[in-house]
């Protein structure tokens, strides 16, 4: 299996190569060059766990590690860390199988693949004969920053250095990435948002002299963000996992086609879930979920991309991006593999904030249905799969879920589908009280809301709200988003 990138056509990696080098060094998304097919049957999978469904897809994509080192990762990663042996639960919800992927360390999907690749990455580290330390730069919305941190936080040989919009994340989502242990830990807030934040990393990256500079004190970057394949194919996984597990309960026949809906802000979870029908999973829609930042619907309806618009803080900050990375990698598939024209599309997207695909390359949207929720729609299908069903969303879910309802209206499809939620209502703790009873809830303390929602859903409060209730704040640092790069080099002693 090798890797190439999806702007030069030259470059030709192996997996390890791929996940330590992180983001192509001309700026593109490293992609595998064909897609494989899993070597177990999906019945053969509806027998395994998480761990042997994980295994049975990641070896197909790293196959320069050996079977022992890639056991070795997956055994690390998916423990007792998450709180249920079955890693990622469904329940039946709404008329849809809701697919828990919140129920690691963190709280939020993010740590389905980000307690992985500390494991992939310092593996493909020694097979690689990397004597420098690995400094990983992340740009987060909120989820991926605490994961990234709790994955990385004390690994010896490693560095993290985390990105977060200051007043665009939720107050919990701040205080668990404030409160991060571990002295290779590090936090900076910048005045910007997410997009800010993101081209600020890429820009880091795409700096040969600063390249040069960290190689001469021991240091090589790496990314933690969606756009490093050490996390994307991770998250492939789940959805072979859904789909056996509803095969292992008799709700669907083996080859039966089903709906995946993804709450969607980078674009890395869904197209996962492209990757997987790509590899043979049986699926019928790919529904793409967005909130206000609704670029992706107009996208899907239109084939034109066009970030030149209103950024707008919603309830649900991790989807709150305008340049989704990911998309990147779909735009090259569309393109028949071509480097040259995904390069053209991303260059006027950079200098105009826009590109348009051809009609032709439309054809591989059709694999998709996009549409977005508003803040009152998602406020509304909380409130009422609350008091209907006694179920808890949580903000981004809810954006699906709203978004199901419409596509379920708009196609009349009741194909079996399943719905991704990335996080546990405790992260969003304040809006999902808000859209439960306004009147009653707005008024309180981030903690007292806690306690509400125990109070009236009877859910456990999670491991990784109880620790932050009294810790005290660590990180402190505070840049413009231009400055980004001196706040690495302050932090570094470059
Ligand atoms: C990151 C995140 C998303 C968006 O996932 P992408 O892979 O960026 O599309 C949705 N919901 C939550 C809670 C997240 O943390």
């Amino acid at each position: 299996m090798r890797y190439t990138s999806t702007r030069d056509e030259s470059v030709s990696l192996s997996a390890s190569e791929a996940i330590l080098q992180g983001l192509s060094p001309d700026g593109g998304l490293y992609v595998p060059t064909s897609i494989p097919e899993p070597d177990a049957s999906l019945s053969e999978m509806a027998s395994m766990d998480y761990r042997g469904v994980a295994f049975e897809i990641m070896k197909k994509f790293f196959d320069d590690f050996t079977d022992e080192e890639l056991k070795h990762c997956i055994d690390s990663a998916y423990d007792d860390k998450f709180d249920t042996p079955e890693i990622a639960p469904l329940k039946g919800v709404h008329g849809a199988y809701i697919l828990e992927l919140w129920h690691g360390k963190t709280i939020a999907f993010k740590d389905m693949a980000l307690s992985i690749l500390p494991y992939l990455l310092t593996t493909s580290a020694k097979k690689n004969n990397v004597t420098k330390d690995i400094i990983i730069l992340t740009a987060t919305s909120g989820d991926t920053g605490k994961a990234a941190l709790a994955g990385f936080a004390d690994v010896p040989g490693t560095g993290i250095i985390v990105f977060y919009p200051k007043d665009g994340v939720s107050p919990i989502q701040k205080k668990q990435m404030l409160t991060q242990k571990g002295d290779n830990t590090h936090v900076v807030g910048i005045v910007g948002n997410f997009d800010d934040a993101q081209t600020g990393v890429k820009n880091i990256f795409n700096d040969t002299e600063l390249k040069e500079e960290m190689a001469a004190k021991g240091f090589q970057f790496s990314s933690a963000n969606s756009i490093n394949i050490g996390r994307l194919v991770p998250q492939i996984v789940y959805y072979y996992y859904a789909y056996t597990r509803l095969l292992k309960d008799g709700k669907i026949k083996e080859g039966d086609k089903i709906n995946f809906d993804v709450p969607t802000g980078n674009f890395g979870n869904i197209l996962a879930a492209y990757y997987a029908k790509q590899m043979g999973l049986p699926v019928n829609k790919l529904i793409c979920a967005s909130n206000e930042n609704k670029v992706l619907f107009d996208f899907f309806r239109t084939g034109t991309y066009d970030r030149n618009r209103d950024f707008i803080l919603t309830t649900s900050p991790s989807m709150d991006i305008l340049i989704s990375s990911n998309l990147e990698r779909l735009i090259f598939k569309m393109t028949d593999n071509s480097a040259s024209e995904t390069k053209k599309l991303m260059d006027a997207l950079k200098a105009e904030g826009t590109y348009t695909v051809t009609d032709k390359m439309r054809d591989v949207i059709s694999d998709f249905y996009g549409n977005f929720a508003t803040e009152e729609e998602d406020d509304a299908i909380i409130k009422e799969v609350f008091e209907k069903e006694h179920y808890v969303l949580d903000t981004h879910t809810g954006v699906a879920v709203a978004v199901y309802d419409k596509y379920r209206k708009e196609t009349g499809d009741d194909t079996v589908t399943v719905i991704d939620s990335t996080a546990s209502p405790y992260k969003f703790t304040r809006s999902v009280m808000h859209a439960i009873d306004a009147g009653k809830y707005d008024g309180m303390e981030d903690f007292e809301l806690v306690d509400e929602l125990y109070a009236i859903s009877g859910m456990k409060i999670p491991q990784a709200i109880e620790e932050i209730r009294n810790a005290d704040i660590l990180h402190k640092r505070v840049c413009d988003a231009g400055k980004m790069k001196d706040e690495v080099k302050d932090i570094l002693g470059v």
